[in-house]
């Protein structure tokens, strides 16, 4: 089989994974991605179109079934809601993980807590696209913001002057309390 014949929608990963080159790769639209998209600020269509790849491997095991991996990587720049400012800020957005497959649910379900690579139950439909909206989604900052704020914060803003210019005469108190000297 061709890597052409598979679609990444509902891919057969075992046939994919002994197919010749084993090799899909393309972009989706943002749009595609709704649970990306609804922890976005902007609409989709001004957004990054999600850049991704996914190869197969059958990996040679002594004694054994060869085993059945998948590897992903993806990449894609959305905006988020700044939490210092709440304006948008733009964030690049990677991925990347491996996934061993095996037969059954509850083997993998076992493999998974006991092992440091993730393991998924071997399917014949594997929705590629949702895999890895699931690792950008995990890959989003937490706590995204901009290095320095385009707008000035509250907080951060110098001590009010009085009309004449000087420093507002809170202030000057506020300074001589802390030892300093007004100007
Ligand atoms: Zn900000």
């Amino acid at each position: 089989m061709k890597t052409r014949d598979f679609d990444p929608l509902k891919l057969d990963v075992a046939a994919f994974a002994k197919s010749d080159d084993a090799l899909l790769e393309g972009t989706w639209p943002l749009a595609e991605l709704e649970r990306l998209v609804s922890s976005t600020v902007v609409p989709a269509n001004e957004a990054t179109p999600v850049t991704w790849r996914a190869r197969g491997e059958l990996r040679a095991v002594r004694g054994g079934q060869p085993q059945i991996w998948l590897h992903t990587e993806a990449s894609t720049r959305v905006m988020l809601e700044c939490q210092r400012c709440l304006m948008p800020v733009g964030a690049e957005v990677m991925a990347q993980r491996s996934f061993l497959f095996v037969h059954g649910e509850e083997t993998a379900a076992e493999l998974d807590s006991d092992s440091e690579d993730d393991v998924l139950a071997l399917t014949r439909s594997l929705d590629v696209r949702e895999l890895i909206e699931d690792e950008l989604l995990l890959a989003l900052p937490i706590v995204p913001r901009h290095e320095t704020c385009p707008q000035p914060l509250l907080d951060g803003e110098p001590e009010p002057l009085s009309e004449d210019g000087t420093p507002h005469p809170f202030a000057a108190l506020a300074a001589l309390k802390r030892g300093g000297l007004p100007n």
